[in-house]
């Protein structure tokens, strides 16, 4: 079954994340806030039965200053992290402004890799535990833990950089029975160089995990083409041959194409976020601004105003299972524009249905099916002063096509993955 993950970041998001539930298979939740509203999302978690992963933290002190107040000191919420890894972290970021992986010694690599192991398994699940036993909800033991251990992360800039993830995730694996799942942060540029692709796919293949997150930076609709796209091919289906489960921690539906080639599940936000970067300043990731609509037809969020125009002028109203109940005409959206934990769901529930149409649909319908979005929409949106376009369409079905047909060496309508 392909994994729809939720990023659930901060408090304000709870609602959303309530009425998303249903329409996905795990939240992904930063160590940070974990630690910071423990018995919040330990409550969320649990009533939800929802299962879940702890991104650690540790990789956002590798540059910048991302994680400092304007006064220099560490947020409240670095604080408490930093604090669970007793001397080794805060010693390290007070004297260098950062932490590297490389920089620690062995014994307090090994040291601050076995505590992010620790504070993933212990962190939800001691709130649920005194939760439950206040409510009177259970006298049985709970066991709310995560679906498996992220480790310790360092971003890929170089080949090199590798060879310290490759000492984490061992490390991790020696150290806990609890399932590991890595995620591998890299660069976009060095998706493109086959080397490190085939690098990558070996030493996974080799390696003691079953599954991998995969975060390509700043793989978006904007800026990404079709070259960055042949090449994820080429990686997800590499690792995938390897029998290791790829899993995109960022993904738009160009991660349902890749389901095809044998990506398990990706990662997205709450209306927002189908790719990320790393952040490094303090104001970085701002966000808030004025209320989108993620508009199926062209797989992008838009604004409300603009998905009524192209909605009217072009298609059906959304059938997705949140809509259909309530939208007669695509001006009903206006009535819901502040709602954000509604506009939250029928994105949730419009990935859920997204990827049942990949699974029920052949690969040349689903590309015809671009190519048919981007000549209606794309031309609207060029006359429109919309800011979206539908070029993206173009880039992912011309960067699956050049893969079917140069790699795998035949034609879409004869491709069976
Ligand atoms: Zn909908």
């Amino acid at each position: 079954m392909f994994e729809n993950s939720l990023h659930y970041n901060h408090p304000g998001e709870g609602p959303s994340v309530d009425r998303s539930s249903e329409y996905i298979d795990s939240l992904i939740i930063p160590a940070h806030f974990a630690i910071e509203h423990a018995e919040q999302v330990s409550g969320r978690v649990s009533n939800l039965e929802q299962e879940y992963y702890i991104n650690p933290y540790l990789p956002t002190f590798r540059e910048g200053d991302n994680f400092l107040e304007d006064s220099g000191n560490l947020k409240q919420w670095s604080h408490r992290l930093v604090d669970f890894y007793e001397d080794i972290v805060v010693s390290k970021i007070q004297e260098e402004g950062n932490l590297r992986y490389q920089d620690l010694s062995r014994e307090n690599q090994r040291n601050v890799v076995e505590t992010t192991v620790d504070f993933q398994l212990e962190i939800l699940d001691e709130h649920a535990d005194s939760t439950l036993k206040r409510y009177s909800l259970s006298d049985a033991e709970y066991d709310l833990l995560p679906k498996a251990v992220i480790p310790w992360y360092v971003k890929l800039s170089t080949e090199k950089d590798l060879e310290y993830n490759k000492q984490i995730i061992s490390d991790t694996v020696e150290y806990t029975d609890h399932p590991v799942k890595p995620c591998i942060f890299m660069k976009r540029r060095l998706v493109t160089d086959v080397n490190f692709r085939e690098g990558l796919a070996n030493y996974l293949g080799d390696a003691p995990i079953n599954e991998v997150f995969l975060w390509i930076e700043g793989l978006d609709k904007r800026e990404s083409s079709r070259g960055h796209y042949v090449s994820t091919v080429d990686l997800v289906s590499r690792i995938s041959d390897q029998d290791v489960a790829p899993h995109f921690f960022y993904g738009s539906y160009f991660s349902n194409l890749l389901s095809i080639f044998g990506l398990q599940g990706t990662g997205f936000g709450i209306n927002y976020s189908e790719s990320a970067s790393e952040k490094l300043k303090s104001q970085d990731g701002g966000g808030g601004g004025a209320s989108r609509y993620y508009f199926e037809p062209i797989k992008e969020f838009v604004g409300i105003a603009e998905a009524v125009q192209l909605g009217e002028d072009h298609t059906e109203p959304c059938d997705c299972r949140v809509c259909r109940d309530w939208m007669e005409g695509w001006k009903d959206i206006y009535a819901v524009a502040d709602e954000q934990k509604r506009l939250a769901q029928h994105y949730a529930a419009i990935r859920e249905k997204q990827q049942d149409d990949v699974e029920k649909k052949s690969l040349q319908d689903l590309l015809e099916e671009l190519e048919e979005r981007q000549d209606t929409f794309g031309e609207a949106l060029g006359e429109s002063e919309s800011v979206a376009t539908a070029d993206h369409l173009e880039e992912w079905r011309e960067g699956v096509k050049i893969y079917v047909k140069k790699v795998e060496n035949c034609s879409i309508t004869e491709f069976n993955p």
